[in-house]
């Protein structure tokens, strides 16, 4: 991996993480935020998602969250069998 430039929130001075956007408009594209949402910081480190991969991903994501709800419904049920274990995905 390539060496990135610490990048700092321009409200406070803190060092800003990197955080990967899972909404609609861009899934899979890289940002830096400031950790006190208020600060209202955000800085892009990459382009726009092309639209095949929005809709790729877009895909993915949702298909992800339908298993997270659906493995958490069996745990929370009770149903999951015996041997069987919850995890975390
Ligand atoms: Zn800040």
């Amino acid at each position: 991996m390539e060496y990135e430039p610490t990048i700092y929130c321009s409200q406070c001075g803190r060092k800003a993480p990197w955080w990967i956007s899972w909404s609609a408009a861009n899934p899979g594209r890289r940002y830096y935020a400031c950790v006190e949402a208020q600060h209202g910081f955000i800085e892009w480190h990459n382009g726009p998602t092309s639209p095949f991969l929005r809709v790729l991903l877009g895909d993915l994501r949702d298909r992800i969250w339908k298993l997270e709800d659906y493995g958490a419904a069996i745990c929370k049920d009770g149903d999951a069998g015996v041997g069987a274990s919850c995890v975390e995905l």
